[in-house]
């Protein structure tokens, strides 16, 4: 494969799991993340692949870092073909303990208690990380004529969950922000599509799925019961769609799409 991959947020778990494929593929692989130290670890792991995986310190919500990256991506791939926009999680302080509201019932932390500090970290790493990332990237895209931008939204796009307001608005505006994208770049040769992952287990949502003992959560028990293949998704899972939405050979009249990943969480009801 003959081409230039960059993906931010690349030493997260699904993340890791798609630069490894693209590697697998023989794609070049500029591997973004703020943790350098995790994205170092992960392009040694894949030295021997056939593509080349090279790991660079960038935090999405810099652009001054982005730039840098993208200079030093040029100087050494000569561009990029295809970008990942993967940088992206919730935080506990922009998560209710409650679900449904009671002033009867004293929960440490409803609605009321969200810290405006919370809101703004996650809604600006997934939303504005992925804006300010396609800002960079794109413009020598659009120079070009062609070019593929992926989105990583999420199931809580569609309908929000409970807990995790800023979280779920975050990605609503990541899929409304494809869309406007896909428009914005459909007469430039660039594609932009989104996965919409339901839920899978990794380190973002651990604290969320399982006990500190690893048994599953009430919450997760819930999960379960309203996913209809019963159980989460593997992150290899998410593999097949990203390459299919990034190639313009399988998907090239595809743009602005939001592709669900969800074992049947998004189609089922739960009657
Ligand atoms: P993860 O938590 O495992 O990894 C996130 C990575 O992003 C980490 O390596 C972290 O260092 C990096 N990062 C954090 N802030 C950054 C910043 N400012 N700039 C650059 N890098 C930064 O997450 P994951 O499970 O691999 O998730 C990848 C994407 O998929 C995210 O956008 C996430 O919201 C989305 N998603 C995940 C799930 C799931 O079940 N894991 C479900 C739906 C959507």
């Amino acid at each position: 494969m003959n081409k230039t991959v960059v993906i931010t947020g690349a030493a997260g778990v699904l993340c890791s799991t798609i630069v490894e494929d693209f590697a697998l593929r023989g794609a070049n692989v500029a591997a973004l993340d703020i943790n350098y130290k995790a994205v170092s670890a992960l392009s040694e792991k894949l030295k021997d692949s056939p593509g080349k995986v090279k790991a660079y310190e960038a935090n999405v919500l810099d652009k001054k870092s982005l730039i840098d990256a993208q200079n030093a991506i040029t100087a050494e791939f000569g561009g990029c073909d295809i970008l990942i926009n993967g940088a992206g999680g919730n935080k506990p302080t922009a998560t209710t303990e409650d679900e449904f509201f009671s002033i009867n019932e004293k929960v440490d932390k409803t609605f009321f208690d969200l810290p405006e500090e919370g809101i703004d970290f996650v809604f600006n790493l997934n939303f504005k990380g992925a804006f300010l990332t396609s800002q960079v990237f794109a413009e020598a895209m659009a120079k070009r004529g062609c070019g593929q931008i992926l989105n990583i939204s999420s199931m809580n796009a569609f309908t929000p969950l409970t807990k995790i307001p800023a979280y779920s608005a975050a990605k609503a505006a990541v899929s409304n922000f494809t869309q406007w994208l896909a428009v914005y770049f459909a007469k430039s040769g660039i594609r932009v599509n989104a996965i919409a992952p339901g839920f899978f287990s990794t380190q973002q949502n651990k604290w969320l799925l399982y006990t500190q003992s690893g048994e599953l959560t009430p919450r997760s028990e819930k999960i379960i019961r309203n996913t209809p293949m019963g159980r989460f998704g593997e992150a290899s899972e998410i593999l097949g769609a990203v390459y299919f939405l990034t190639d313009d050979s399988l998907s090239g009249f595809i743009t602005g799409v939001v592709l669900p990943i969800d074992g049947g969480f998004n189609a089922y009801s739960g009657v």
